[in-house]
């Protein structure tokens, strides 16, 4: 399987694509064609764990590893998950959560995050890379420990790691700040996710950048979603799911389900719809939005506008305005024509925004639904939640809920249904307590007592322990001089 841009060239395997991140063209990397499960596939995968799964559908992307190789790695990195790395749970007659908060960080960042590291080291030694790798990330939250996790202390890599200092939650900056591994380096930044992402992508584009990082002795890469090694694992929860259902017999073999996803840059949801491509038989995929609600309206009527008030809301990691794989969505949909997604990623860089020409694509939005949950929804939605199943949801999850009820609301659709949930709400304790109880408890590490106290569900234990921690990382700077602060940790580094 080879790998090519969304924005034209040259193709590369997959091992190159992980190894380079996103292409010198600003392109992304998206594999050449879409292999099938067949039926025949999917009934001798129900009785698999999820690492064998995982090797099944990773093998068909990730062709320049072995199928050994790809055993070794999924079973080093789904070793690392308390029980099951995706758990589906059955909550209501026709509704299903797929429990994504299992892993070393308790979001679902940990599905792919475990993996990579794995990936790119292999890659590494199959190129005869002699330059180190340097892993360049920008964080809405979850990303930034997961990536962490993955890469401390992994050979031949330096990660760099770049965080909105103010929009995230205490905990998630918490879980940052303590992380440890010699190779790893937070930076907070004055600014949004967005400025993050785009200082990011930005520096992956610059020739001059990339020759003083090389001159050094690194090559830049990447571990957020725009990063194919992201995304391929991410596929694999997505045909777990299913199965896990069909084994179950809650479903028959070709019946559809539908997912609902709490959505920021794009990158989980899109990972689902990669799933229905191979033929995992999905009827919608709902796009859920908090108040930042972008994607809304772009699926609701074809006008993608960045150009609007930024909301910090309770679910932070969703805090996002340019969605960078919606460009892989509109690559498919457009027909795989890159002429035309060079043209529509120009104005969006120029002007914030475009639209695109509905009579093209409008046939592959059939197969989505977007609505959005603002803050007072989700504060309902948590309750709601906790009241009728006695279940606490994270609030990113809630937005999920709440965007699956109006979706229920409008189409009156009786497909089953699982609502992707991907986080932990202890990493957002405070909020889902005041949600809960009306109580605002201003102490993080209180709120998370407070909130077990409550509620009687278990802690992950290494966030009760996290104010116990010595702070590693405190270095905060304005988004104008984040890039010298980059440049200059790595010849730190150097010397
Ligand atoms: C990252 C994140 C999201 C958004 O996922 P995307 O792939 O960016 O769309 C949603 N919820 C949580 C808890 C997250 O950490």
């Amino acid at each position: 399987m080879d790998y090519i841009s969304t924005r034209g060239g040259l193709s590369i395997s997959a091992g190159s694509a992980i190894l380079r991140g996103i292409a010198d063209d600003g392109g992304l990397y998206v594999p050449s064609s879409f292999p099938i499960l067949t039926n025949e596939l999917l009934e001798k995968m129900v009785p698999m764990d999820y690492s064998e799964r995982a090797v099944e559908v990773l093998s068909l992307y990730l062709t320049d590893y072995t199928k050994e190789e790809l055993k070794s790695y999924a079973e080093k990195a789904y070793s690392r998950f308390d029980g099951d790395p995706a758990p589906i749970l059955k909550i209501d007659d026709d509704l299903y959560l797929l429990e994504l908060f299992h892993g070393p960080t308790y979001a679902f960042k940990d599905l792919a995050l475990t993996i990579l590291p794995h990936l790119i080291l292999s890659a590494r030694q199959k190129a005869g890379e002699k330059n180190k790798t340097l892993i360049l990330v920008a964080t809405s939250g979850d990303t930034g420990k997961a990536a962490a996790e993955g890469f401390k202390d992994v050979e031949g890599t330096e990660i760099i790691i770049v965080y909105p200092s103010e929009g995230v939650s205490e905990l998630q900056k918490l879980q940052m700040k303590t992380s440890e591994g010699d190779n790893v380096h937070f930076i907070g930044i004055e600014g949004n996710f967005d400025q993050a992402q785009s200082l990011v992508k930005k520096m992956f584009a610059d020739k001059k950048i990339n020759e003083k990082f090389e001159k050094m002795g690194y090559t830049m890469s990447s571990a957020n979603s725009i990063n194919w090694g992201r995304l391929a694992p991410q596929i694999v929860y997505y045909v777990s799911a299913y199965l896990d259902i069909l084994g179950c017999e809650e479903i028959k073999l070709g019946e559809k389900i539908n997912f609902v996803v709490p959505t920021g840059n794009f990158g989980n949801i899109l990972s689902a719809y990669y799933a229905k491509k191979m033929g995992v038989p999905i009827n919608k995929l709902i796009v859920a939005s908090n108040s930042n609600d972008v994607l809304t309206e772009f699926f609701n009527n074809g006008k993608y506008d960045a150009n609007r008030p930024f909301y910090k809301t309770m679910s932070p990691s969703m805090d996002i305005l340019i969605s960078s794989n919606l460009e892989r969505l509109l690559f498919e949909l457009s027909g795989r024509d890159f002429e035309y997604i060079k043209v529509l990623m120009k104005e969006l860089k120029e002007k914030g925004s475009y639209a695109i020409d509905f009579e093209k694509i409008k046939d592959g939005f059939s197969g989505f639904a977007a609505y959005m949950s603002d803050e007072e929804n989700t504060e309902e939605g948590i309750n709601a939640f906790y009241e009728m199943y006695d279940y606490v949801l994270d609030p990113h999850t809630a937005v999920a809920a709440n965007v699956y009820s109006d979706y229920i609301f409008d189409t009156e659709d009786k497909t089953k249904s699982v609502i992707v949930s991907t986080a932990s709400p202890y990493k957002f304790a405070k909020d889902v307590y005041r949600c809960l109880t009306g109580n605002n408890e201003k102490d993080p590490m209180n709120a998370l007592k407070r909130l077990h106290d409550y509620t009687m569900t278990e802690v992950p234990e290494e966030l009760l322990e996290l104010d116990m921690m010595p702070i590693i990382h405190d270095k905060v700077v304005k988004v104008s001089e984040a890039e010298e602060t980059i440049l200059s940790i790595v010849a730190d580094k150097k010397k």
